[in-house]
């Protein structure tokens, strides 16, 4: 049967404006198309999650307006239990996006909702319990964070950190942390090694399990006390990599509370990155269970 996952962390409302050259202060300038996007990394590690195969549980909030009944509904679109999202006042987390011609973007997060998931609440420690893994990120408050992760490792779970976006971690959130999985920017940021190699084995001075991705490049793993690993990317022709590290993350995590040993996951979760990579999009890319255990 389907291995049970939590998620705690962010949901967001994309919205993404494409024009040619960005407005500068004070201009006003046409885009050409717009799209609204369920994202944010924790909802976008769940669906990842979900679609891999696992049963998703999501912790976190949305605010009382219209992106927040659609973002719950995309949660609930894709299997994924709600009881754990709640409805605070105000506004939902927003991501306001805008793409140039060229592809370069800049992005406005205002964190709404996230902002208030400073603790666990009620009902949580009951959602955590039974979990074989617990996938945390870095989109809301640290305090929440670190008692997610508490809570998981004193319930048995596999606790998976993406310390995105990079910021310095604290010792209470590191001992109770069993897999760090940052991209080679966040591993540099973190541990200040630009060299991966020497990033993984700081990292490995923290946690007892590392994962360092590297884009087109696959990923560089470590276990303390073992030797590191070089899991090479699936070759693919890119059409949007929006979206690869979550998938890959979500992906991970599933095999690894089906039981499998770290080589085969990490394989199975660059098989689902590399799906996600040939299609548009953050969670409209990642690929079923099926198309992975095809691929
Ligand atoms: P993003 O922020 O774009 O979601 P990320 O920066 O968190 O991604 P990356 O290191 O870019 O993470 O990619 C994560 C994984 O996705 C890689 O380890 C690899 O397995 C897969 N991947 C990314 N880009 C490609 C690519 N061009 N071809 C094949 N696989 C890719």
């Amino acid at each position: 049967s389907a291995p049970r996952i939590a998620v705690f962390g962010s949901v967001n409302m994309d919205l993404v404006a494409y024009v040619d050259v960005a407005p500068a202060s004070g201009e006003t300038v046409q885009g050409r198309e717009f799209r609204q996007i369920p994202g944010g990394k924790g909802a976008n590690q769940a669906v990842a999650a979900a679609r891999a195969g696992a049963e998703v549980a999501f912790l976190g909030a949305v605010g009382d307006d219209a992106f927040g009944v659609q973002l719950r509904t995309t949660l609930v679109d894709h299997g994924i239990e709600v009881s754990g999202l709640r409805t605070v006042a105000g506004t939902s987390g927003v991501a306001h996006i805008v793409v140039e011609g060229d592809g370069a973007n800049s992005i406005i997060v205002v964190p709404g909702a996230n902002g208030t998931v400073t603790a666990l609440r009620e009902g949580d420690i009951q959602l955590l319990d039974g979990v074989r893994a617990l996938l945390l990120q870095l989109e809301t408050p640290m305090s929440g964070v670190v008692a997610a992760a508490r809570a998981g490792r004193s319930l048995g779970a596999t606790t998976v950190l993406t310390p995105a976006p990079a910021r310095p971690l604290p010792p209470e959130l590191l001992e109770c942390v069993d897999v760090i999985l940052p991209n080679q920017h966040e591993a540099a940021a973190i541990t200040g090694q630009d060299d991966p190699e020497r990033a993984l084995a700081a990292l490995l001075e923290t946690v007892p399990e590392a994962v360092v991705t590297l884009g087109a490049d696959g990923v560089l793993y470590g276990r303390r006390g073992a030797d590191p690993v070089r899991v090479p990317a699936v070759r693919v022709e890119p059409v949007d990599t929006t979206g690869a590290g979550d998938t890959f993350c979500g992906a991970f995590a599933v095999a690894r509370a089906e039981g499998r040993d770290p080589e085969t996951a990490l394989r199975f979760a660059a098989k689902a990155a590399a799906l996600s990579v040939r299609r548009h999009g953050a969670s409209t890319s990642m690929p079923t269970r099926a198309e992975i255990d095809a691929f």
